[in-house]
């Protein structure tokens, strides 16, 4: 039985099962970083058996859209909109983000991330080796893939290269490890990409069977601008360019007319919503019920540290939750619809749903256990509202990504937190001088 372990006596199992299942005083057993059993506490037996009396156990939460590099610009620009925002990050990237600087400012997104409970991020940023070599190295289920700007961005790259690269990319995922993870090609946005280069694109995804991720509808000046330079909104050129289809995944999607939505319905493409950020940026509030009416799979994101300060999916499920009553209605919001947006659905959203987003046999022990003896945990009239309105990521005690467990009682068991700290610390010295 290779590496198989049992976790006892788990107080609340929410499983997001297809039942939605909520099971008291269970166990699990993980075997090859996959989950084999589900039964009653007491029951299970071989291997190392972990007893959480009192804890909770949940799927791993998935940040359906995020720049984990950018945790180096936490705080750097605010009071800005998110044309603003552009101009402040894209000059603090210019002066620190080369290669190194993007793993190390992955690895400190990634440690923020799983600390929190979050086991897979969809990630889009420059130099995806050494961002999914930061990711992996401390313990995250992480998609990267090749990034697409018409202009050669922080990585130097002309276009040509840019699909030369994307090309190798399957095999420069397969040497660099770590938890199994789709393909995935990221264009930046219709305002950053033409649709010539979309078409592209397009093309590469269907040739090595990759999926999409871009910004999509983000604020209302985006559309403005897309729309004087090709007469369409953003999602007509992705539907006019074929990068629109069934394995593509919207950052944000806010701003999107009945055409946009039917279009996006159609090609059965998802939104990575991203509340805290399109708060802050003042970009916009998504009409989560109008979307769900729509028959349109949303999943939750935090966005990078730069524009939402951190990378927190509770705080992300608690305004997504706060967003839909005030742009609905309060009786249109259900926390078990909420969090399955950060678990099963999320990973429907990202193409998944084989793999991870729920715990059930079969699929990958992507877990989190959370310590629910605290005074603002007490007393439990409905889990999903005490998971969404009230728990907290301080609350999470250990995680599991492909059943290793990467959090053990609060603290890493890969990385050295108080060295990367220090790293951290010297690295962004430079920008002092632009502030
Ligand atoms: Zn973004």
């Amino acid at each position: 039985m290779a590496n198989r372990f049992i976790l006892d006596n788990i107080d609340w199992l929410v499983t997001v099962d297809k039942e939605n299942q909520v099971i008291r005083n269970a166990a699990l057993a993980i075997e090859a970083g996959k989950i084999v059993e589900i039964s009653a506490a007491g029951t299970l037996a071989g291997g190392e058996v972990l007893d959480l009396r009192g804890k909770l156990v949940a799927p791993g939460l998935i940040n359906c859209h995020t720049h984990l590099a950018m945790s180096l610009l936490r705080g750097w620009a605010e009071g800005v909109d998110l044309q603003g925002f552009l101009e402040r990050v894209w000059a603090a990237e210019g002066a620190i983000m080369d290669a190194p600087t993007c793993e190390l400012g992955t690895e400190l997104g990634a440690l923020e991330a799983l600390l929190g409970g979050t086991t897979t991020t969809l990630d889009m940023y420059f130099n995806p080796e050494s961002t999914h070599r930061a990711a992996v190295k401390a313990g995250l289920r992480h998609i990267a893939g090749p990034i697409f700007f018409d202009f050669p961005g922080l990585d130097g790259m002309e276009w040509s290269e840019r699909i030369s690269y994307a090309r190798e990319w399957p095999a420069k995922l397969r040497d660099l490890g770590g938890a199994e993870v789709p393909l995935y090609l990221m264009p930046h946005s219709t305002y950053t990409d033409s649709p010539e280069h979309l078409r592209d694109v397009a093309q590469l995804a269907e040739e090595i069977n990759a999926s999409i991720h871009l910004h999509v509808s983000e604020n209302l000046a985006e559309n403005v601008d897309v729309k004087e330079r090709y007469g369409k909104t953003p999602v007509e050129v992705l539907f006019d360019t074929g990068i629109l289809t069934r394995h593509t995944v919207y950052g944000h999607g806010i701003h999107l007319n009945d055409h946009d939505l039917e279009l996006t319905r159609g090609a059965g493409a998802a939104i990575a919503h991203c509340p805290g950020s399109n708060m802050k940026l003042g970009s916009g509030m998504i009409n989560l019920a109008r979307l769900e009416e729509s028959g349109i799979q949303v999943g939750i994101g935090t966005d990078g540290c730069s524009s939402s300060n951190d990378l927190d999916m509770w705080q992300a499920m608690r305004m997504a939750a706060h967003v839909k009553a005030m742009t609905s209605s309060p009786a249109k919001v259900d926390a078990a619809k909420i969090f399955a947006a950060a678990t099963v659905d999320a990973a429907k959203a990202l193409g998944m749903e084989e793999t991870i987003g729920s715990i059930e046999i079969g699929k990958r022990a992507d877990l989190f256990a959370m310590d629910l003896r605290k005074p603002h945990l007490a007393p439990i009239h409905d889990i999903f509202a005490l998971l969404v309105f009230a728990a907290g990521r301080g609350d999470v005690t250990d995680v599991w990504v492909d059943g290793d467990r990467v959090i053990q009682d609060g603290r890493s068991t890969r990385v050295d937190i108080t060295d990367l700290l220090s790293r951290v610390e010297e690295r962004v010295k430079v920008l002092e001088e632009m502030k």
